[in-house]
């Protein structure tokens, strides 16, 4: 990355607040360089493979996964702080850090666990992925979790109550005193909307639940879509949802770019410290935001809430509430480590174990204690 061609209100080394164990420094790449390589070295990143983003895992192999996801978060993560001149190094720890806290089974397991854990301080995943960076993960010798800078951390944790905030310290602070994030970890925020409108539109006509007919009642999609039959007369199937999807992606990055751009000029950022003073400044123009909420409102009502999307998560409901019901029962189940940890805080440890786990881990587990039949 060339420092020079960043702006006056990027992240840099020099502005960061650090580590907080003191590390020697690397020495062929950067500090941000070294956070990423450090996510995609963790396993939390590599369970990413077989946890669900829509679709459960087993359902298909060809629909998109929280790892797949991620991925894409990254790319577009990438391509918009570059384009901004932000630091394009921590646009894109940030994104393959982003969804590290998620349960198995989607956001079904996350709301179960979530009520499992409401006697206990509740359970949310965004939080979550902190606490995998911070102290779950067990890779080096000089520290728990994964060290990382704190403006990698702040990216990844996107909102907090403020009780929660109080809990943290440094990091819960910005969500008390009302700071906004960098601009990278704004980005990164929206970029992930941007991944699953358009992925999820994707699966979803690949699925068969949601159809092209359907989708030409929403504003932005039947745009696209005009446009690739009138540069493509007679394009249909796999390449004309493709082609449409493409410039969708297109119009809501560009959008992104121009107006971010414009916002920071407006409200004359010149710093980071303006950025974090500053409104957000990372947002989609007015024309386009309401196209936006249509898809978003099309996705829940004929995907997220499509009666065989909701028979599976009803199916895999239980796997969470009977595993963690099992655990708080029996602590002598859980593996050694997290057993050291259900000494101090039983349902805590519980939720990390379970919420560490992959669909089919999860799925083989119940099989085994609660005698389910996998997918039960
Ligand atoms: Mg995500």
């Amino acid at each position: 990355m060339n420092m020079a061609r960043l702006a006056p209100y990027a992240v840099t080394e020099a502005v960061s607040r650090g580590r907080r164990h003191a590390e020697t420094p690397p020495r062929e790449r950067s500090e941000f360089q070294r956070d990423r390589d450090r996510i995609i070295h963790s396993t939390a990143f590599r369970r990413l493979e077989y946890k669900t983003q829509v679709f459960i895992n087993h359902e298909g192999d060809l629909f998109r996964t929280r790892l797949t996801h991620s991925l894409e978060v990254a790319q577009l993560s990438r391509s918009m702080a570059r384009a901004l001149r932000l630091n394009e190094d921590l646009a894109e720890a940030v994104a393959l850090a982003h969804d590290l806290g998620h349960t198995p089974f989607g956001h079904a397991g996350q709301e179960v666990l979530d009520g499992c854990m409401k006697e206990y301080g509740g359970f949310e995943h965004n939080l979550q992925s902190l606490r995998i960076v911070d102290t779950l993960e067990e890779r080096y010798a000089a520290f728990d979790g994964l060290n990382l800078l704190h403006e990698t951390r702040e990216g990844i944790l996107k909102h907090c109550s403020p009780a929660n905030a109080r809990l943290l310290g440094d990091i819960g602070q910005r969500f008390i005193v009302g700071r906004r994030p960098s601009l990278e970890a704004q980005i990164v925020n929206l970029a992930d909307e941007i991944a699953y409108n358009n992925h999820d539109v994707d699966d979803g006509l690949r699925s068969g639940l949601i159809t092209l007919e359907r989708l030409d009642a929403v504003a932005v999609f039947a745009q696209c879509r005009r446009e690739a039959e009138a540069q493509w007369p007679g394009l249909e199937g796999r390449r004309l949802i493709h082609e449409t999807i493409r410039r969708m992606i297109d119009v809501m990055v560009r959008d992104l770019v121009a107006n971010t751009r414009a916002n920071i000029a407006a409200a004359g950022v010149a710093s980071l410290d303006d950025v974090h003073r500053a409104p957000a400044l990372a947002a989609y123009s007015a024309a386009l935001s309401p196209k936006l909420r249509e898809l978003k409102d099309f996705l829940r009502l004929n995907l997220y809430r499509h009666e065989q999307v909701l028979r599976t998560v009803d199916r895999v409901r239980c796997i969470v509430a009977d595993l963690f019901a099992v655990y708080m029962a029996n602590a002598d189940l859980l593996p050694p480590r997290y057993r050291a940890c259900a000494a101090l805080d039983k349902a805590r440890a519980v939720a990390d174990y379970i919420a560490g786990m992959t669909d089919r881990y999860a799925a083989k587990a119940h099989q085994r204690l609660c005698g389910g039949s996998g997918f039960c």
